[in-house]
């Protein structure tokens, strides 16, 4: 008798009330994604829990791939046995096995949907409670603070019985909440702002910009290897690369040096507004953060923002950087971020920007160059490719070793 499955509890998704299905189907299609190179494990999303039914997969490897996605409240590997109370002890004994430490209590919390059990509530406290007090001498009971909770659930389809409660992600199911762009740069911040947004359900494609050969293909893996590792939380991420060497020339040629970063950011959301459109999201989602650097002034906002009518959501705008650091760092982007690779914003941003650029200043000296057609080039030779889940990518390395 070992493990056979786990059970998972929903989030907040259980009080979204006629989404539920929809809340539910994409939760289930996120876990497939995450587990599908286990092909035999089975996933099943009915109405008040999910199950994955195991066929012989190690369910402390899915445990790992569960952890991170968003939707789930908690999750448990559980042994279902038949309606029979002795199949009932058997199991109770196996799973308590693995869980033995030094000066271990315990509990039996039972639960009995389905009323023909042979055992009450309080009889299958005490029945089981006692069988695994004989198996266990050194094992004590404690009703109010146990080591082990052995949850019994006795329902028709079976008696369901875990102990380990393992704590999920929360948040709402990746693309529940539609899809946005999510300008990724190289940074530590913008990959923290993704994360925030899939948090709340946003399905998110990352949009890196570009300048070889100013900028090194390392920076460009680096951002590569960022969307993967967001790519944990929500399945395989959509990437698209633009070309911006042009542009930025043009800019550094044409544009006042103070206001050369306004304007380099204002043709970046152009481009990434029209891919934005093309892609069917309906906002854009940046690092930015209030009063962080030159470009990150509320006039500066205001005058990057005025290109575009789109949603600009901004999850990290009133953090300060040691809250982004310590985000950054619980989801493993932080040593990826620090790596010294440069962005194609320093090369060409003058040491002095201006951080109060005047809206009107700006659109004149945009007006004296022909951006549109740079931009139409740009957006047309981005690169567009999906980035593999890095835990998928590290079980097929692993592979390819033997
Ligand atoms: P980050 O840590 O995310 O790079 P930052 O503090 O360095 O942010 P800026 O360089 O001013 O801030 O960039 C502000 C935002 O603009 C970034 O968070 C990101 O969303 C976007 N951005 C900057 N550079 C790029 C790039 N090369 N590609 C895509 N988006 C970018
Ligand atoms: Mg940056």
């Amino acid at each position: 008798m070992e493990f056979d499955r786990i059970v998972i509890r929903y989030g907040e998704l259980s009080t979204k009330g006629r989404n539920r299905k929809q809340f539910i189907k994409t939760l289930a299609h996120n876990v497939k994604t995450a587990i599908s190179d286990m092909p035999e494990v089975k996933v099943y999303g009915e109405r008040d829990r999910m199950y994955l039914i195991l066929n012989g997969a190690d369910p402390t490897a899915i445990e790992a791939r569960l952890r991170p996605i968003f939707g789930i409240q908690s999750f448990s590997p559980a042994i279902r046995t038949e309606l029979d109370v002795e199949e009932v002890k058997k199991a109770a004994v196996v799973l308590m096995t693995e869980l033995q430490e030094p000066n271990w209590t315990f509990k039996v919390a039972a639960r009995r949907s389905y009323r023909d059990f042979p055992l009450d509530t309080n009889g299958i406290n005490q029945t089981i409670g006692g069988h695994v007090l004989n198996a266990f001498p050194d094992l004590k009971v404690d009703v109010k603070q146990p080591v082990v909770k052995l949850t019994i659930d006795v329902r028709k389809e079976g008696v369901f019985l875990s102990a380990k409660h393992i704590l999920g992600a929360g948040g709402l199911p990746v693309g529940t909440s539609g899809k946005a762009m999510l300008m990724l740069s190289g940074g530590i911040d913008s990959p923290v702002a993704g994360y925030l947004a899939m948090k709340r359900g946003v399905d998110v494609e990352a949009v890196h910009f570009h300048s070889p050969p100013y900028t090194s293909e390392k920076a460009k893996q680096k951002a590569v290897d960022l969307a993967a590792t967001l790519s944990k939380y929500g399945g395989d991420v959509r990437m698209h690369v633009v070309p911006f060497t042009e542009i930025q020339e043009t800019i550094k040629q044409q544009i006042p040096e103070s206001v050369i970063m306004t304007v380099t950011r204002r043709m970046m959301l152009r481009i990434t507004d029209q891919i934005r459109q093309k892609e069917q999201g309906l906002a854009i989602i940046n690092g930015e953060s209030l009063g962080q650097v030159a470009s990150q002034t509320l006039e500066s906002m205001t005058a990057i923002n005025a290109v575009t009518a789109t949603p600009i959501i901004r999850p990290v705008v009133t953090m300060d950087k040691n809250e982004i650091i310590q985000i950054a760092k619980q989801i493993d982007t932080y040593d990826l971020s620090v790596q010294p690779f440069e962005d194609c914003c320093t090369i060409f941003t003058p040491p002095s920007p201006k951080t109060k650029p005047k809206l009107e200043k700006i659109e004149r000296y945009e007006s004296f160059v022909d951006f549109e057609p740079l931009i139409q080039k740009a957006v047309e030779e981005t690169e567009s490719f999906v980035v593999e889940s890095s835990q998928k990518q590290a079980k097929t390395e692993f592979a390819d070793l033997f």
